[in-house]
């Protein structure tokens, strides 16, 4: 047996406001007066001064709005990094993601791709990256991916939907500050929040469940049933509560593994482009047969929250659709080893994925 080395983030802050921090925590890191800070920064926060005017600028340091409609691209990490280098001659003293899971993988992969020749999609895999990163902050506004510990940045490049998985994506530095995540609509918090939700579920019923992911895992589980299924918290201890559900369950995935919803989420992604919560939750409706108990809470938190999924999606797919779809999917056989076990490719069967896609 060979064990994992996890790397994890050297240094976090937790806190309602601790975003005011940043100045100080991040002044130390000045490489020199000309090389900027850049701020990657969700568009949804463009013109909302409560967030942006504490955003420390100093000398030439720079903010870049960014949409997250879509899930993060390498064509669109290069062009970033062609950007930064064209306009800071003199070094790029770090890189700031504010925003959630798009935001926070977009930082990571721009501060890896400083410092690694050649294109995103060439570090897209399992220990590619050469050169450490330049020093990163991950300030997440909304809770569940567990990007925000998370040691991979996940892409869609012109051929696979595939991590940049490597000992120098983690962020040095992570800020947690709950009170950023008020402005979530509910429906994009129980998406983001489920995927919290399902990250336990397909850890906590895998194959490589270890006392390590067990711990995370378990915790991270309580908490989600507290804040999805209880009446007694504030606003405000949702909010801290979902912040650290994401952390635990990201460290529970760390060193175990996901399963059959991030499976097949994944091929509707690439194929439909169904960003990762949403597409997580269409997938986990249906999957019962492999993760009851898990299937039952979902479908009750759903129920409590009026929350309404997309139907019908693959509904007028061709053969030649489908078979996109089931070969991304299939392609992940980690996660379904996790899930099934090693003989997976016994049960889990083209027809198998087929039938199911059709039912969302
Ligand atoms: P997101 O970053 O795509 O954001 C979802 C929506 O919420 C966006 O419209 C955004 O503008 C909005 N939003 C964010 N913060 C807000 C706030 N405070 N107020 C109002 N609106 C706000 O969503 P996500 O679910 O956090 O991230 C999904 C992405 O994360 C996917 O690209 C997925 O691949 C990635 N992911 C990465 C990992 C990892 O380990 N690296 C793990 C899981 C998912
Ligand atoms: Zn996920």
């Amino acid at each position: 047996m060979n064990y994992k080395n996890f790397p994890m983030v050297p240094r976090v802050i937790f806190g309602r406001g601790s975003f005011n921090q940043l100045s100080e925590i991040i002044s130390p890191k000045r490489l020199n007066v000309h090389a900027p800070f850049v701020f990657l920064v969700d568009d949804v926060f463009k013109g909302n001064a409560w967030l942006t005017s504490r955003i420390p600028l100093a000398y030439e340091d720079k903010v870049i709005y960014i949409s997250s409609n879509e899930e993060p691209k390498t064509s669109q990490v290069d062009d970033l990094v062609e950007d930064i280098i064209l306009t800071s001659r003199q070094g790029t003293s770090g890189i700031i993601g504010i925003g959630g899971g798009t935001i926070l993988d977009l930082a990571k992969a721009v501060a890896i791709m400083l410092t690694n020749e050649g294109e995103a999609k060439d570090y897209q895999g399992w220990d590619l990256v050469k050169n450490p990163a330049i020093y990163h902050v991950g300030i997440p506004t909304i809770s569940g991916t567990g990007a925000e510990v998370s040691r991979t940045t996940v892409l869609t490049g012109p051929e696979k939907k595939l991590g940049i998985n490597s000992d120098f994506t983690p962020f040095d530095q992570v800020i947690l500050d709950p009170e950023l995540t008020k402005g979530v609509d509910t429906n994009q918090w129980f998406y983001t929040g489920m995927d919290c939700f399902i990250h336990c579920v397909e850890s906590l019923n895998g194959s490589y469940l270890n006392e390590f992911s067990k711990s995370y895992g378990d915790m991270s589980f309580q908490l989600c049933k507290e804040i999805f299924l209880q009446d007694t918290l504030s606003e405000a201890e949702s909010q801290d509560k979902l912040m650290m559900a994401s952390w635990h369950g990201g460290m529970s995935i760390a060193y175990s593994q996901v399963g059959v919803a991030h499976a097949m989420s994944y091929g509707l992604s690439y194929l439909l482009g169904t960003k990762h919560g949403i597409g997580n939750c269409i997938v986990f409706d249906h999957l019962s047969e492999f993760y009851p108990e898990g299937v039952s809470l979902f479908k009750e938190m759903k129920k409590k929250h009026q929350i309404e999924l997309p139907k019908g999606i693959c509904a007028k797919l061709h053969d030649s659709e489908f078979d996109i779809m089931i070969n991304i999917a299939l392609s992940l056989e980690p996660l379904w080893e996790n899930a099934i076990g090693k003989n997976w490719k016994k049960t889990i069967t083209r027809e198998k994925l087929k039938n199911l896609y059709q039912k969302m």
